[in-house]
């Protein structure tokens, strides 16, 4: 049985899973967090819990710990890559080439490409006959058209600095798209979907004929939905605004849209839809606030989305909030009343699992699904195409 290891890596940071590609087993996973620091640390969740003090570990230390106390048929490596920048339109064999492109790709992903290139270095050490291949964020919009990844600004910036909508999560809404055909029993090729994928970070996506034609995260993350602590759109001016207003740096404003904002911003208590929910439930008037928000702005980006497709063959949700939160699916749905959806509150509260994901009645003029996602199965599949034992 052979088995891909799944990697990904943050500056500090190391998450793995080894998966086997043809069922989805996952085998083993965990985290190595604090890298670097003395507070270096090493958690194996799978097979069996283990916890590991390692001062000062390097990425590479990190992987010779966990290596050591997995068992395995390892095939292949495959790396979670943040931005592909336009150097990468769908996953590939790593090589030294590679490598540069993704660290010349780090002036638009600064706090992740150099952490992912560090990685693949590391794993390419401990396994340098493997074939190890890089699987993007950024790459599945890359079929965007110009008219909706371009933003409205002197066209230099697009040619000389990069500026343009790059979009993430790329990965997940090519899957849950995929997995959706399945369920509706019908080609990929012929449905036009927006698929939304709901967690910390937040986007939307309008899928026609398995492409991206648009999406709601930008240049970077931050744009389009309200997440947990990232306000997702503003007005361009606020930064100027605020920094004349309060004094604060462009980067005191840049981290306050990023990390203090959001879910956590409106409602003051928490980033965690779960808290808010249960704080809702119980009279915090904040929490049903940023929940009501967040519903709010999803509506408005799906009809947003919608400018791309000729119909809607279905609306999926995804993500920890997507695939767990009754309420947000309602609310969010009961903002998309011109599209008359029939929810069926039964289905909904049990995320769809008696009805193949459908949360709408079998009438509704629109449907809409519940489809968990799986970005480490996707890497692994992506990887195993390149693996010869593997590949069909
Ligand atoms: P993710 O980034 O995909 O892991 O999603 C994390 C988000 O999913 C957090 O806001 C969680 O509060 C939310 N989430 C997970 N389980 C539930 C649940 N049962 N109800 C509401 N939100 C949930």
């Amino acid at each position: 049985m052979g088995l891909i290891f799944v990697v990904n890596c943050g500056s500090s940071s190391l998450k793995f899973t080894l998966i086997n590609p043809e069922d989805g087993k996952t085998v083993a996973n965990g985290l190595a967090e604090r890298l670097g620091t003395p507070e270096a640390v090493v958690n194996i969740r799978q097979p069996v819990r283990l916890e590991f003090q390692v001062p000062n570990a390097t990425h590479g230390d990190a992987l010779d710990k966990i290596l050591s106390h997995i068992d395995g048929d390892i095939v292949g490596v495959g790396h979670r890559i943040v931005h592909g920048g336009e150097y990468f339109t769908e996953s590939v064999l790593v090589d030294d080439k590679v490598v540069e492109l993704i660290g010349s790709a780090s002036d638009l992903a600064p706090l992740h490409n150099p952490a992912h290139v560090m990685g693949i270095e590391a794993a390419r050490k401990k396994f340098p006959d493997l074939p190890h291949v890089v699987v993007f964020d950024t790459a599945f919009h890359q079929s965007m058209p110009k008219r909706a990844y371009l933003y409205a600004l002197p066209y230099a910036m697009y040619t000389n600095e990069k500026v343009r909508k790059y979009g993430f999560h790329g990965t997940s809404h090519r899957y849950v798209a995929g997995e959706a055909a399945k369920l509706m029993g019908k080609p990929l090729e012929d449905l036009h979907l927006i698929t939304m994928h709901l967690g910390n970070g937040s986007s939307t996506c309008a899928i026609r004929e398995g492409k991206s034609y648009d999406t709601s995260m930008g240049l970077t993350p931050l744009e389009g939905l309200i997440m947990g602590t990232r306000s997702g759109d503003v007005d361009a001016n606020l930064h100027e605004y605020l920094t004349r207003r309060t004094g604060c740096t462009l980067s005191e404003v840049t981290a306050m849209v990023n990390r203090e904002s959001g879910l956590l911003g409106i409602s003051g208590l928490s980033n965690d839809m779960r808290t808010l929910a249960e704080a809702a439930a119980s009279g915090h008037q904040r929490a049903a606030l940023a929940i009501d928000m967040f519903c709010f702005r999803l509506a408005k980006h799906i009809l947003g989305m919608s400018a791309s497709l000729d119909r809607i063959d279905a609306l999926i949700f995804t993500g920890g909030i997507g695939e767990n939160s009754a309420i947000v699916r309602e609310k969010t749905l009961s903002y998309l009343s011109l599209l008359r959806p029939q929810v069926d509150s039964e289905l909904n509260n049990q995320h769809g699992r008696p009805a193949n994901g459908r949360i709408t009645t079998g009438d509704s003029p629109v449907l809409a699904l519940v489809v968990p996602t799986n970005e480490e199965l996707v890497i692994a599949r992506e990887t195993a195409r390149f693996v010869p034992a593997l590949a069909s």
